[in-house]
């Protein structure tokens, strides 16, 4: 199994008001040491005959940093790993600051795949949101990606947002469609609380729509996506001609990958662990040869087992009772079956003897369907 590896990158040009992501303002001397002490972590773990098939930036917004920056990580990547050829290399980036320039640059960086967090194509909900972009640069962004060369290209929306009708929402999928990303994530917004955007709400009367309309915005906009050629693989993702995220598919199906940057997670070997978050704190640890991991825990029998059922019912695929069988010794159904039938009475999930699968109703109520699994140890 070829392993993923990914990169967070923790600086972003101002904070938006719902974020919750481990990020903090950009800071031009900080994210040079930044840049140098991921090389060396890298350069540290290096395993050259590791095979690895995906390179992912994330963050934050990796787009940031200097398409040369990304390029000397890409590098160090291939230097420390056997990186396929045609492995999918993906940096997130915001489209206020993807010129044409830049993105030209970052794919002769080694960049093959782009991910935009364009959130919505309504001027009116990104100002809510306290995005820097306009829908209109949103646009531009996509226009620009293409233009430098990319053909594989994904757009991040989010839905159930302040104020937002089921018809404003369909607008922005149908905009999305119109532009025709090869990959597209739908994720409704999780509001926290003591959250600037929950003062904010407070503070303008803003509201969110109805759940029964938030269910529904998630239906009418997986209609749409079916209609247009896209196929859903996951909850929150679709794609067009198998453009699948392959890195993150690595997430669903008990790969393997390792993390770099501050707070980056890692799991292999049936270990996962975390470095330290805050930015400052992660750089001294790799320049001093310090206390680089916060967290580490060996993943036992059972996680491995809830972990498979949790992010396997995920995908469309849904879940493979023998694979699991043959992986982890566990008859799903035998198991869980007596509480899961209501679900497939309920028209919520599908089970034909050789896979449990959620219907598009049962991804709605995936995390109360999944609660079956927890909790209920495995002998
Ligand atoms: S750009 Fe993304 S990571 Fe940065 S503050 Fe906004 S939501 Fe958070």
């Amino acid at each position: 199994m070829s392993l993923g590896l990914y990169i967070h990158v923790p600086f972003c040009s101002a904070i938006c008001n719902y974020c919750t992501f481990n990020r903090g303002l950009f800071d031009h001397a900080l994210k040079t040491e930044y840049v140098a002490a991921v090389l060396k972590e890298i350069e540290r773990a290096a395993e050259p005959s590791a095979a690895a098939d995906t390179i992912f930036f994330g963050g934050g917004t990796p787009s940031l940093l200097e398409p040369e920056e990304i390029g000397a990580i890409v590098d160090a990547c291939r230097a420390g790993f056997a990186l396929s050829g045609d492995a999918e290399v993906t940096l997130e980036a915001n489209p206020e600051s993807a010129t044409l320039d830049r993105l030209a640059r970052f794919r002769a960086a080694g960049i093959n795949r782009l991910s935009f967090g364009v959130q919505s194509f309504s001027d009116a909900e990104l100002q809510r949101l306290s995005r820097l972009h306009s829908a209109g640069r949103a646009r531009e962004a996509f226009a620009a990606a293409r233009e430098a060369g990319f053909d594989n290209v994904s757009l991040d929306l989010m839905m159930w947002l302040p104020q937002q009708t089921i018809a404003e929402w369909l607008t922005s999928v149908d905009a999305l469609i119109a532009l025709g990303p090869e990959h597209a994530s739908l994720y409704l917004l999780e509001i926290y609380p003591n959250s600037p955007l929950r003062d904010a709400m407070t503070k303008s009367k803003w509201a969110v729509a109805a759940d029964d309309d938030a269910a529904e915005m998630y239906l009418l906009a997986m209609e749409r996506l079916d209609a247009a050629g896209y196929q859903q693989y996951e909850i929150s993702n679709v794609a067009r001609n198998g453009r699948i995220s392959r890195h993150n598919l690595k997430y669903w199906t008990d790969g393997e990958w390792l993390g770099f940057g501050p707070g980056a997670h890692s799991t292999r070997g049936g270990v996962r662990w975390r470095t330290v978050s805050a930015t400052p704190e992660y750089i001294a640890a790799v320049q001093t040869g310090g206390q680089l991991i916060a967290e580490r825990r060996i993943l036992s029998r059972q996680d491995g087992i809830e972990e498979a059922l949790f992010t396997r019912l995920r995908l469309t695929e849904g879940l493979d009772l023998e694979l699991v069988k043959s992986r982890y010794g566990v008859d799903v159904w035998r198991q869980y079956g007596g509480e899961l039938k209501r679900f497939v009475e309920a028209g919520l999930l599908i089970y034909d003897e050789r896979r449990l699968k959620l219907t598009r109703a049962g991804m709605l109520l995936a995390n109360e369907i999944m609660t079956v699994f927890l909790g209920s140890h495995v002998r």
